[in-house]
């Protein structure tokens, strides 16, 4: 496996693929987990050759947010991209990325940006959607790999992605680097946004057609039983437009954000247009 940290020498590498090889990529922030595994084997499956990145982008992050204590274990996380078979892993320095004299933006606008992740999150999006098009660039994937988690990044980002399921721990937290910020008392409650979800989905099932905040109100009251979660917010949502949903119909996005103590964590079911659920997939059950 190849570790590159420059610009130059990325194009350069990635110029040097033979051409009708397919490139795959996964990018990442690191401290990697099953979830992020499970992007990297799929891609592995579908291309001749797999790059992938590790980059804690600091664009994305808020004044107030976890950019100085975001886990990162770089050692660990190389270990884990050889043995998958990663050919080529990038992994910049901040400067290298935006050296001092950077001014150009990418500022996605509209409901897709501006709620949910975004009204919580402000210019969020906006380093999402700048260094994902910058890495694109300096990758030029054929095919590119996010998880479902994140759905409001995958829909902002314009070319043709591949969306995976969202890899559960055996309780049903969804895994995420942010995970390891929780005490064990926090772990235990952290498991409300996913019993939120289960009980919008039940409300859901049960009343197709109904007002859509019969599935809040399911959500919002799970989250209640837990004192020490907060809830930001839990909406229905159009999962291609991100409009606000009045009446239940398919497709649709459940989505949840809470912070539990100082951790904000991040959770959605998705109800596909065939009327069939990606609720995520269970592991070490
Ligand atoms: P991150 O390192 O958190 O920026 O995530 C890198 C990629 O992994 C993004 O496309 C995420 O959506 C995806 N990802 C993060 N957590 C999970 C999870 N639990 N299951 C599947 N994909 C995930």
């Amino acid at each position: 496996m190849r570790v590159i940290t420059t610009i130059q020498e990325m194009v350069a590498e990635r110029s040097s693929c033979a051409s009708p090889q397919k490139v795959g990529f996964v990018p990442t922030m690191g401290y990697l987990h099953e979830g992020h595994l499970s992007l990297v084997r799929q891609a592995r499956e579908e291309n001749e050759i797999l790059t992938a990145s590790i980059f804690v982008n600091p664009t994305q992050f808020g004044p107030h947010e976890d950019l100085a204590s975001y886990p990162r274990d770089l050692p660990h996380d190389l270990n884990v991209l050889e043995n998958l078979g990663v050919d080529i892993v990038f992994v910049p320095t901040p400067d290298e990325i935006y050296p001092p004299d950077f001014v150009t933006y990418v500022d996605p606008t509209g409901p897709l940006v501006s709620e949910a992740q975004g009204a919580i999150r402000p210019g969020h999006f906006r380093g999402v959607a700048t260094v994902v098009l910058k890495l694109f660039q300096i990758m030029r994937p054929h095919q590119a790999y996010f998880g479902q988690k994140d759905a409001q990044q995958a829909a902002i980002i314009p070319v043709k992605l591949h969306i995976l399921s969202t890899i559960r721990e055996a309780d049903g937290l969804a895994m995420s680097s942010r995970n390891a910020y929780l005490n064990p008392q926090e772990r235990a409650a952290a498991t409300v946004l996913y019993r939120a979800l289960q009980a919008g989905r039940l409300q859901f099932k049960a009343h197709s057609h109904a007002e859509a905040s019969l599935v809040v109100r399911a959500m919002v009251d799970t989250v209640g039983t837990e004192p020490h979660v907060h809830l930001d917010y839990a909406e229905v949502r159009d999962p291609d437009s991100f409009a606000q949903l009045e009446v239940l119909r398919a497709p649709a996005l459940l989505l949840i954000a809470a912070r539990v103590g100082p951790t904000r964590l991040i959770d959605n079911f998705l109800l596909r247009a065939d009327g069939s659920w990606d609720i995520g997939i269970l592991i070490n059950a």
